[in-house]
């Protein structure tokens, strides 16, 4: 008899993640709206920063990241000291998640909240609550509801993905009120930079209220650097201090380092890329509901499209694909009625946009 070598048993609870697909049968380039992306793809400055570090590379990067912390609070007004590097926002989430939970306890999150946490918090051993919605947006007393003396992550994306919805600075700072203090609350804000609404903060001001909240950031949606993988996360120092021990020594490689730094250093880009955000996603949210799709209110550079039905959602899908457009279904978050659209560029608007005219026309809804 012979016996293999078995993992956990909470390894199998879940289902390996699934990005966004990015090739069509047939097609030689597709255009690609299923992750989220900036519009306009990586800044040429931090190209040319990975070039010129490419000649480091024999070299292990800062274990530290100091020069980017550095860059990173000097955009943002933070004291570097109290900023984490990581491997994308994924790797500090899953970090946090792992450190702060564990077996026996218990996750929070919102029904259709991001799905990272689901799968870092079971592997972890814990359980996950998810909190019902209202209109596909996270209602702060059902989070409040689900709740339990188990409980020690929190974990919230504001926006969120997949819906776009956005919870004001008031709610969460109600949320934390009245979360007990020994909860950390995780404020994923992946994609602060599109938002407009005055009523927004990041995480910022409870971060630094308090030592049990934590922000984090990505560098792989507005900066277009999603391929080398960087995120950060700002806390007060305990928090800090538990991220820099759970990480790997050299978990930023000196590439995406170099590719941050030279794309915090352009203050326009984030700029130009709201501003085509917002306008872009306002015009493709009209055509849409032009043509009898609902969408819902997004605050992030993507819109959640509802076609009423799974099986019409999955004929949608197929029809984009046929057309080269790949955009997200939406069942690993119990969406299947959805497909999630990136906003990308005035072009790749107008094709998703006629390509879904054909479509109703093709498939009223009935
Ligand atoms: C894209 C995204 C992330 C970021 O991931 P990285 O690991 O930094 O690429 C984190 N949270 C949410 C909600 C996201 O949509």
């Amino acid at each position: 008899m012979t016996f293999a070598p078995r993992p956990r048993d909470a390894i199998f609870s879940v289902a390996p993640y699934v990005g966004g697909e990015s090739v069509v049968a047939g097609a030689n380039q597709a255009i690609k709206l299923s992750s989220n992306e900036g519009a306009f793809g990586a800044p040429p400055a931090a190209i040319a920063a990975i070039a010129e570090a490419s000649v480091g590379i024999h070299r292990y990067p800062d274990g530290s990241s100091t020069a980017l912390r550095s860059a990173i609070g000097k955009r943002f007004g933070l004291d570097p000291s109290r900023i984490v590097c990581g491997n994308g926002s994924d790797e500090l989430l899953t970090l946090l998640i792992q450190s702060y939970g564990g077996v026996g306890t218990e996750l929070t999150m919102s029904a259709h909240g991001f799905l990272v946490y689901e799968i870092a918090a079971k592997i972890a051993g814990m359980t996950v609550r998810k909190a019902p919605e209202r209109n596909l947006t996270t209602d702060i007393d059902a989070i409040l509801a689900h709740i339990t003396p188990a409980t020690r992550v929190v974990c919230l994306a504001n926006p969120n993905n997949p819906t776009g919805s956005l919870v004001h600075q008031s709610e969460i700072a109600r949320l934390r009120s009245k979360l007990p203090t020994d909860v950390l609350l995780v404020l994923d804000a992946a994609y602060a930079e599109y938002v407009d609404d005055p009523d927004y903060d990041p995480g910022i001001q409870l971060a630094d209220a308090g030592s049990n909240t934590v922000m984090t950031r990505t560098f792989s949606k507005i900066f277009g650097l999603g391929g080398v993988r960087l995120g950060w996360a700002y806390a007060c120092t305990p928090i800090v201090d538990v991220l820099n021990r759970a990480r790997g020594p050299f978990n930023v490689s000196s590439l995406a380092a170099a590719a941050g730094i030279a794309a915090l250093a352009d203050p326009a880009w984030a700029v130009r890329s709201r501003t085509h955000n917002s306008r872009a996603r306002t015009r493709l949210t009209e055509r849409l509901h032009s043509i009898g799709i609902t969408t819902y209110r997004s605050h992030a550079n993507f819109l959640l499209a509802d076609f009423g039905t799974p099986a019409r959602a999955r004929a949608a899908d197929l029809h984009l694909r046929s057309c080269f457009i790949i955009t997200r279904p939406m069942s690993a978050y119990a969406l299947p009625r959805c497909l999630r659209i990136t906003i990308g560029t005035d072009k790749e608007c107008d094709a998703v946009a006629d390509a879904l005219a054909d479509f109703c026309g093709l498939h009223p809804h009935v």
